[in-house]
């Protein structure tokens, strides 16, 4: 967290409250509704904690927001690994594209879409992240991990009973490791926000 610069991911304005140990505000909808926040630094340390990254690991992120955490798990995969990040506003995606390119940060792909259905040009990963609160697991995310890979979720998506999920995935199917308490902006599917909706599969 030394490495990566939080003060160049927050929006203009805000560069004295980066180093808070607060959540700060990215972007509303036309309700007023949060649409995206940079995480709490200290949710952000217990979900890379929990998804215990190796070097040169391939890791999937879910909700891009500011790049922040992208930048994160870039520096703890080291120059060998590789992060995509999805992040379903595509102006949010284009932000972070540029954030990172100034940095230098060389091995993310940012991509703008539907996290939801991971990146399956990029799978299998090793690692999936998903940075907002999802109302059950995407059978992509599972799917596209290697076996022994780690998976680490926001579930629920109201902000008092969202736990953090650790699985790990098994021959036998994904296993259950922690649960932490957490507070998420939730997880949309495409056409929410105003683009053409698919039919839910569910
Ligand atoms: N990881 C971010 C914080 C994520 S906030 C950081 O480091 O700053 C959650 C983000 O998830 C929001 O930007 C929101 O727009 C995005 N999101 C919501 N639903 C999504 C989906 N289905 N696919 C991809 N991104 C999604």
């Amino acid at each position: 967290m030394r490495a990566v610069p939080r003060d160049r991911f927050v929006p203009r304005g805000h560069a004295t409250d980066a180093y808070a140990d607060e959540p700060i505000l990215l972007k509303r909808d036309a309700t007023g509704a949060l649409v995206s926040t940079i995480s709490q630094p200290l949710m952000v340390a217990v979900m890379l904690e929990e998804l215990d990254v190796r070097p040169g690991d391939r890791i999937l992120e879910v909700g891009t927001a500011s790049g922040y955490n992208a930048a994160l798990l870039a520096e703890l995969t080291g120059p060998d690994g590789l992060v995509v990040t999805v992040e379903i506003e595509s102006d949010l995606a284009a932000r972070a594209r540029l954030t990172l390119s100034d940095l230098s940060v060389r091995n993310v792909e940012v991509i703008a879409g539907d996290g939801y259905e991971g990146a399956p040009s990029h799978a299998p990963f090793d690692r999936v992240m998903v940075t907002a609160g999802a109302e059950d697991l995407a059978p992509a995310w599972a799917g596209q991990l290697r076996e022994g890979g780690r998976l680490v979720v926001p579930i629920g998506n109201s902000n008092s009973s969202t736990m953090c999920r650790t699985y790990e995935v098994r021959s036998s199917g994904l296993e259950l490791l922690r649960e932490i308490p957490c507070a998420f902006v939730p997880l949309r599917r495409q056409g929410i926000s105003g683009r053409s909706r698919r039919p839910d599969p569910r």
